[in-house]
């Protein structure tokens, strides 16, 4: 078995990332991934974390929730 995984871009394959502790960045798709999501899903499930924060704001669960509530965006 291989003791050290080594990441790629889900998305490009890219294997150029910048490497974080948790997390690493494709410089090519600007995306962010969880590493976590790499060794749990298969690729075309794996999000970006940008692309997680979507959806729980879609979901409506924002933790900046501001005061002004016509301020709903209607975009899907
Ligand atoms: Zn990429």
């Amino acid at each position: 078995m291989m003791s050290e995984k080594k990441y790629h871009c889900p998305r490009c394959g890219n294997e150029e990332i910048a490497d974080y502790t948790d997390s690493f960045d494709c410089p090519s798709c600007n995306l962010e991934f969880d590493k976590k999501d790499c060794d749990e899903l298969e690729e075309s499930q794996i999000l970006s974390v940008e692309e997680k924060l979507g959806i729980i704001k879609g979901l409506g669960l924002d933790i900046n929730k501001e005061t002004n509530s016509s301020n709903y965006s209607r975009d899907i």
